[in-house]
């Protein structure tokens, strides 16, 4: 079939809805699907989003058959509507609309009242015996049209406007008679001319083509392109063009336009939620020109406002909206998000759409609709999208309290926290332990500071973006951070914080707003997150629905009983290292580092022990029974080695070499690229006595808390088979030594993380000797994409902008690529042991697009933040059931 270049609905026009969104766009879409099952929807025509590469392929110009094409779909209007384009006795007017495939509101252009010229406006005010009207839709159209397709400044002519109700004193538009529009109108068109230098366009078919080119063109606009990019919206998606017979709200007091969702889009209640205009055109509600009423007599007097509802003002009319709201619901299945017109007491829909919601109302919505008997629980959980759930997951700001506004960085961790200002994380430590609530407020962060920014409530920093280590350290922890203030600057020697003219000392208190990125003075506030109710509710029936497993990454003990708290399964990644980064232990562990001999490393670890055990009882406890999986230490030397003065002094004191063998043997240790240093199993092989330490701790811990605990161990950053049956060796001996001791055994099983390209290649071997595989997709994607993740924010943005990769890689999982990898490693691990557990625990284990990737892949489960669990077992759900609903499709 040939590809139509115009698409019609109403009248006789077969409905066309199901070619979909993505051809048609959401608007033109909806439009044919509302016209197709009976509702009042002015007949029109839609130009697929396809064209719009075609036009710009075409380096802004419409293509020739499309212009061709254009009268055959205005006479299907005409003869709907039994009137005439360019008549100047009985005039058709159009809408000419933009839609993309999701809604942009606002971001797109619209020209109303197309088809007016100095001859037809006679025709109209004629025809319909209102002249006042008439004109009035002419200078709507004039400015829309010079401000939309002549690219004219919208001020030009609300200044005439303006001038025009001074002179005229009037206090509205309203206001203005026949003929105070018709000397607005000659001013307009006198604009217009010594704008561009040429007249405004009087033939109608120059105005239509004009317009189409002109929304295809607003794709690329601007504020389009900034709105995309927030919202992941591919660019070669389009936009479609919809070209609508125009219907009247500026008809006078029986005419009226609005805007209404089918439920509060806030709190989720089911009642008409809206506005409207009497006497006026769709743009003129939200524009602010006039205030605009209420729908409902509850709504106004909820309010107290004045101003007559819709209910009240045109009772016959308003009970027909209600019941269009009933058949609309019923029809979509969901709340609706409405344009409606009046035109001398008749009704007409103009688009509708999936209200955009709060999580809270979404919430509620998807439990209602249930119980309605309108959706099943399956579809409940499909409806709700798992990320606005983040907002439902930390403290927020309490709304109704006021924000005194400091500064303004990136949103990088949300959640809301209060707290002093501390300059340095020993301090924050120090404070939090003596039971203060502290902001940590650094330049950057570095490893250094995981223990004050664990201590802290909420982070600041002035530099570094959205991956910045500040950014992703947060949202692991799950504390609110602020990243990137540009505007704040801290001065150590006298310990202030400048920020927004002002200079805070140490220990002022201030409010960080994680999720807008807001700093605020004072204590503002807040409000607790809850897992009850309609969220409980969906979760249980998401849990119902999910396929894989949700752990959490977790190694203290206040994560892992939030992980419990928020349903994870087990944990899927426990930290040590993050164990050795303690006040107390950090001085033993950089001397285990520098220790040239295995006598001093083995007296040093002797030291660590005891806490390493305490720490594993800790989680064994609170993870009573659920499988646990623990990575022996990781991350390259230089994060533990001494760096400043006083450090180096400790662990001379404590090792008794001079403090200047310290500094010498951290120069020997340096590394020039650390991150592929010596690190991860490597760090393992060169000293076996951490792996032993390491696994007593587990086993000792294991036995002495009892119960049915299966230890999982991971051996980090293996690259070869060998390299894992080294350290398996090792953990295996000191489990036989653990038991002898003991007199007691346990199940334990040993795998190892998928992190290394070579890894992936050779899974086959390497699942000889490991029980599982947990895919660690940080370094996966740094090694594959050769891209350092601390040295990303800086050019990552404008490869996102490119279309270089699609999103930041380090957010959600490049599935081109790194997943190929991942794909791979999973098929041949499983060749080679069938009883191959695999799991997901980088970052990415948290992202709804990476879940849906790992449930394709049938991995076992996926291991995330603990705040993001309730999101992973959403995001898991839905993932199975788009599985099994395309299984059938295809099946
Ligand atoms: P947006 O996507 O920005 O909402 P729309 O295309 O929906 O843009 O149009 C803007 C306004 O114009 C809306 O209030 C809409 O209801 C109104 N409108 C669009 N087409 C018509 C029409 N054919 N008749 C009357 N009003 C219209
Ligand atoms: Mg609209
Ligand atoms: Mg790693």
């Amino acid at each position: 079939m040939p590809q139509r270049l115009l698409i019609p609905f109403g009248g006789a026009a077969p409905s066309a809805h199901h070619l979909g969104k993505a051809h048609l766009g959401g608007k033109g879409a909806n439009l044919a699907e509302m016209a197709g099952i009976g509702l009042p929807v002015p007949p029109g025509f839609t130009i697929p989003t396809t064209l719009c590469a075609l036009y710009y392929e075409a380096g802004g110009r419409l293509p020739d058959d499309l212009k061709a094409l254009l009268p055959e779909g205005l006479a299907h209007i005409e003869k709907v509507v039994g009137m005439e384009f360019g008549s100047a006795t009985n005039p058709l007017l159009v809408s000419v609309r933009s839609g993309a495939r999701v809604s942009m509101p606002g971001m797109m252009d619209t020209v109303l009242n197309l088809g007016l010229n100095d001859v037809t406006v006679e025709g109209l005010a004629t025809r319909s015996g209102n002249a006042r009207f008439a004109w009035d839709s002419y200078r709507r159209f004039i400015q829309m049209y010079g401000d939309v397709v002549l690219g004219l400044d919208h001020y030009l002519f609300e200044d005439a406007l303006e001038l025009m109700k001074d002179d005229r004193g009037a206090n509205l538009d309203t206001d203005l008679t026949a003929e105070d529009l018709k000397a607005l109108v000659g001013q307009y068109l006198a604009i217009v001319e010594n704008e561009t230098g040429k007249p405004f366009p009087q033939d109608p078919t120059d105005q239509l083509e004009g317009a189409v080119a002109a929304v295809f063109g607003s794709w690329r606009s601007e504020r389009a392109a900034v709105y995309r990019r927030l919202n992941d919206i591919p660019e070669s998606w389009g936009t479609a063009v919809t070209v609508q017979a125009m219907v009247f709200g500026n008809m006078g007091d029986t005419s009226a336009t609005g805007v209404a969702f089918t439920r509060d889009p806030a709190n989720g209640d089911r009642l008409i939620y809206g506005e409207y205009l009497i006497n006026a055109q769709g743009e003129d509600v939200v524009a602010g020109i006039r205030t605009p009423h209420y729908l409902t007599l509850a709504a106004r007097e909820r309010a107290g406002a004045r101003g007559l509802s819709m209910e009240e003002a045109m009772p016959v009319v308003f009970a027909e909206l209600a019941e269009m709201f009933k058949r609309l619901e019923t029809h979509y299945r969901d709340c609706q998000d409405i344009e409606f017109t009046v035109q001398e007491n008749k009704l007409w829909l103009l688009q509708t759409r999936a209200g955009k919601r709060t999580a809270k109302a979404a919430l509620k919505m998807a439990c209602d609709m249930v119980d309605e008997g309108l959706i099943e629980t399956d579809e409940a959980v499909l409806r709700v999208d798992p990320a606005v759930l983040d907002q439902l997951l930390h403290p927020t700001l309490d709304p109704k309290a006021a924000r005194n506004v400091l500064a303004v960085g990136l949103p990088a961790s949300p959640g809301a926290a209060s707290g002093a200002i501390v300059l340095d994380s020993a301090t924050a430590a120090e404070k939090a332990s003596q039971g203060e609530d502290v902001i940590l407020v650094r330049i950057e962060t570095s490893p250094e500071d995981i223990a004050g920014m664990h201590a802290a409530r909420g982070i600041l920093t002035a530099r570094g973006g959205m991956t910045s280590h500040a950014a992703v350290v947060a949202r692991g922890m799950g504390r609110p951070c602020v990243s990137g203030a540009g505007g704040i600057s801290i001065d150590m020697d006298s310990r202030i914080l400048r920020i927004g003219g002002r200079e805070l000392a140490e220990g002022t208190v201030i409010t960080l707003d994680g999720a807008s990125g807001e700093v605020m003075e004072g204590r503002v506030p807040t409000v607790e997150p809850e897992l009850s109710g309609d969220f409980a509710r969906l979760m249980q029936w998401a849990d119902g629905h999910r396929r894989m497993k949700v752990r959490a990454n977790a190694e203290t003990p206040e994560d892992c009983t939030t992980a419990v708290r928020f349903g994870a399964e087990g944990v899927g990644l426990a930290r040590t290292e993050h164990m050795f980064f303690g006040e107390q232990r950090i001085v033993h562990v950089r001397a285990m580092i520098l220790g040239t001999e295995e006598a001093q490393r083995r007296s040093a670890l002797e030291k660590l022990l005891p806490s390493q055990r305490g720490d594993f009882e800790a989680i064994f406890r609170i993870m009573s029974g659920l499988p646990v999986t623990i990575r022996l230490l990781d991350p390259p030397l230089h994060e533990f080695l001494p760096a400043r003065e006083a450090e180096m002094v400790e662990v001379a004191e404590t090792t008794g070499l001079s403090v200047a063998a310290v500094r010498r043997r951290v120069a020997e240790l340096h590394e020039s690229n650390p991150m592929l240093g010596h690190r991860g199993c490597r760090l393992l092989i060169s000293y076996p006595e951490i792996v032993e330490m390491q696994a007593r701790a587990i086993f000792e811990a294991a036995l002495a808390v009892g119960g049915n605990i299966v230890p999982e161990i991971m051996v980090p950053l293996v690259a070869t088979a060998r390299e894992l049956e080294l350290v398996k060796g090792v953990i295996d001996r000191t489990a036989e030594a653990v038991f002898e001791a003991s007199g007691k055994r346990l199940d334990y099983s040993v795998g190892t993380m998928i992190e290394l390209p070579r890894a992936a290649l050779r899974a086959g071997e390497i699942a000889g000797a490991a029980e599982f595989f947990s895919f660690g997709t940080n370094d996966l994607t740094q090694t594959t994409l050769g891209i350092s993740r601390d040295d990303a924010a800086r050019f990552l943005g404008e490869y996102v902008e490119a279309g270089i990769y699609p999103r930041d890689p380090f957010v959600s999982l490049d599935v081109e690529g790194v997943g190929e990898l991942v794909a791979l490693a999973a098929e041949r691990g499983k060749a080679a042991r069938p009883a191959l557990k695999l799991g997901i625990c980088g970052e990415h284990g948290g992202d709804p697009a990476t879940i849906a990737f790992c449930e394709e892949q049938g991995l076992d489960y996926v291991s995330c933040s603990p705040w993001r669990v309730p999101i992973a077992r959403l995001a898991a759900a839905q993932a199975a059931l788009r599985n099994k609903q395309g299984g059938k499709q295809a099946g």
